[in-house]
């Protein structure tokens, strides 16, 4: 007996296939018992009704005619067993008033059963039945086995619930993520026409298009334009990671020279690092070939690597080179600041990852950017990764395939 529950114990906890579990659990009943038939019935509590379930040494005929029947709790052995909460037994069917599902059985040549309630944590889940074609009551110990059998099913019974729940939830999680990247694209996209506007008139008003504006507006007006295109460079950071989260960041393939991103993000980055005194050095190697890419994503990759070396640097310099090595382009960006941690190297380019330093908090920033490069180089099929010694520096590097596979565009 105790073999036979371990058996069941390794059925019930190898494998998350309700139906296996509970066909072995009725199978061991009835062969351990000594008795013809097993069932188990599932209960309906909303409708207070039964549904055969996993069943064993019942014929095709007599299965059919169960399963067709429309067994309610009320006046039957199962319903009564549910009810009494302990294991029931019918020494004789003849005896018992009619029901359709006694009928039934009694047709089919049973006339004793044994029926054992499956009571769940939280409602009844349905019986475990023994019959034989021979009357009379069932040993104790055939009891004590049942009920032992009875509450394998149930633990079987409450992890397929709770599984299919977790799967149910997790589902149900997902869609709502998937909408909420879709809400953060479409809001940042919307975000971006007033703000666009705004940055125009202050642009016009600046620029005397309304008539000169007073001497003493002109400072004003250059910090409403570097505050608002500070806000949008970070609208365009939540779009992008809510593109990429939603499944929607593509790249748009082109031809481009090498050195003029690189040119580009200097012209872009230069006057930053002049006002916190930091040397600015390119070192472009010559005669690159053009390469295929998405020319904007990679500047956007290169400007922020930039952009970070500067923020984080307070003296020294900040440096970038770009060659050619072994039929794909290398990148790197360095500077002499204040080095990364070994264990938050490869942390910092997960999203919304800061190294936790007051360092980093004061100069504000909101982790997505080196999220959004590593996503754009690998969607180039390329890779970027950081060497840094703390108190010395860093150096951002990029391998990058020469022409984009064709793929990347079509993601
Ligand atoms: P943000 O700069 O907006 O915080 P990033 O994703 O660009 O977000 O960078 C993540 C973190 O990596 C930064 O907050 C900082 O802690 C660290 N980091 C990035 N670049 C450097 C650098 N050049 N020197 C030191 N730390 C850096």
């Amino acid at each position: 007996m105790q073999r036979a529950l371990g058996d069941v114990g390794r059925a019930v906890s190898s494998t998350l296939d309700l139906k296996l579990v509970l066909k072995t659990i009725v199978g061991r009943a009835v062969f351990l018992s000594e008795t013809d038939a097993g069932s188990i019935f599932y209960y309906h509590e909303q409708t207070g009704r039964f549904e055969l379930g996993e069943t064993t040494g019942l014929d095709d005929e007599v299965l059919a005619r169960l399963s067709r029947l429309d067994i309610s709790a009320r006046e039957t052995g199962l319903g009564e067993a549910i009810t009494k909460r302990e294991p029931l037994q019918i020494p004789d069917l003849m005896q018992r008033a009619s029901d359709p599902l006694r009928d039934a059985v009694v047709a089919a040549g049973f006339r004793a059963s044994l029926i054992v309630a499956l009571l769940g944590a939280e409602a009844p889940l349905g019986t475990l039945i023994l019959r034989r074609r021979r009357p009379g009551e069932f040993s104790a110990n055939v009891v004590s086995l049942m009920q032992a059998f009875a509450d394998q099913s149930v633990i079987a019974l409450e992890n397929a619930r709770l599984f299919d729940e977790i799967a149910r939830k997790s589902h149900e999680l997902e869609i709502a993520s998937q909408h909420k990247s879709q809400f953060v694209a479409n809001m940042s996209h919307e975000l971006r026409t007033p703000l666009a506007a705004m940055l125009g008139y202050a642009e016009l008003l600046q620029e005397g298009i309304y008539g000169a504006p007073p001497e003493k507006f002109l400072p004003i007006l250059t910090r409403i334009r570097s505050n608002g295109k500070h806000l949008l460079g970070l609208i365009n950071t939540v779009l992008d990671i809510s593109k990429i989260e939603a499944g929607q960041f593509k790249l748009n393939l082109g031809e481009y020279a090498l050195g003029s991103i690189v040119d580009t993000v200097m012209g872009a980055t230069e006057s930053l690092a002049a006002t916190k005194k930091l040397a600015f050095k390119t070192e472009v190697a010559k005669g690159l070939p053009y390469g295929v890419g998405d020319e904007q994503r990679l500047t956007q990759v290169l400007l922020n690597l930039v952009g970070n070396a500067i923020k984080f640097t307070d003296a020294g310099e900040v440096r970038i080179t770009a060659g050619a090595e072994n039929g794909h382009f290398e990148l790197s960006v360095s500077d002499t600041g204040p080095g990364i941690p070994p264990e938050e190297c490869e942390r910092i380019f997960e999203k919304f990852r800061q190294v936790d330093s007051s360092n980093t908090r004061a100069k504000g920033g909101t982790g997505l950017g080196l999220a959004i490069a590593r996503e754009i180089v690998e969607m180039h099929g390329g890779r970027i990764w950081v060497e840094s010694t703390m108190g010395r520096g860093s150096t951002f590097r990029m391998e990058l395939p020469m022409r984009a596979a064709v793929a990347a565009s079509a993601a």
